[in-house]
């Protein structure tokens, strides 16, 4: 086995016995192996070990590595921040876009995925600490941008994702955690939407993750070790 296929093995491991604490089932936790910057053949050959799903995060990267990977049996997760002039490499090209963060986006997304004829899945991405520098929605506005995108109707909200502010001490991300799945509950009766989604952990902090909820969670440094400089 290379290193590379030592960490995804030594991943699962850590996944799994997690989602064993958790008191949770296996399949309702899907890793996804954030390969943003690193080749397309390291990507290549984790699909050839069985690794499914891959996030990317850099929309003309992603286009790329789409297309050098044709081949190859991958489920594509667009993770990034994406502008929304750049919507049209990335809708309709992957099963989930985790970072939709405002109405701008999900119209662009909408609107390419409207030309072919596709509906693209999408998470709201929710900033739940308040930070000026992140990405994401306020809670307090996600009602406004629910309705607003709900009316698109070639974008399925297929739930939520948030990224907490780094932290060095993994366990202080947990009630970040804990607050997106208590939105989870409040949305899913307000919208009357099944919402199944929940995108939270990377590689410091996907075990707290996975005990609050996750049913995705994003590693990269963990499989990958550490990513090239952009
Ligand atoms: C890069 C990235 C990750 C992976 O982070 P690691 O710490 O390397 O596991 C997860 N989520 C998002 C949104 C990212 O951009």
């Amino acid at each position: 086995m290379s290193e590379l296929t030592e960490n995804l093995e030594r991943v699962r491991e850590e996944l799994v016995q997690a989602v064993h604490k958790a008191g949770r089932k296996q399949e309702e936790v899907t890793l996804v192996a954030v390969s943003k910057l690193h080749s397309a053949a390291s990507i290549r050959e984790l699909s050839n070990f069985g690794q499914q799903v891959f996030g990317e995060s850099y929309a003309q990267e992603f286009r790329d590595k789409v297309q050098d990977l044709a081949d190859c049996d991958v489920r594509w997760h667009f993770i990034g921040g994406l502008q929304s002039n750049k919507a049209k490499y990335v809708s309709g090209k992957c099963e989930l876009v985790h970072s939709v963060d405002t109405l701008k986006l999900a119209e662009a997304l909408n609107k390419k995925a409207a030309n072919l004829d596709c509906v693209q899945d999408i998470l709201i991405q929710v900033n739940i600490s308040g930070e000026v520098q992140k990405s994401g929605v306020a809670p307090d506005v996600l009602d406004t941008v629910f309705d607003e995108v709900m009316a698109l109707e070639n974008v399925r909200i297929q739930g939520l994702m948030t990224m907490p502010p780094f932290f060095d001490e993994p366990e202080r991300a947990r009630p970040v955690f804990a607050k997106l799945k208590e939105l989870q509950g409040e949305l899913r009766g307000r919208f009357g939407l099944e919402l199944p989604q929940l995108s939270m952990g990377m590689s410091g902090d996907y075990l707290q993750a996975i005990e609050e909820g996750a049913t995705l969670v994003r590693v990269g440094t963990s499989i990958f070790g550490r990513r090239p400089v952009k």
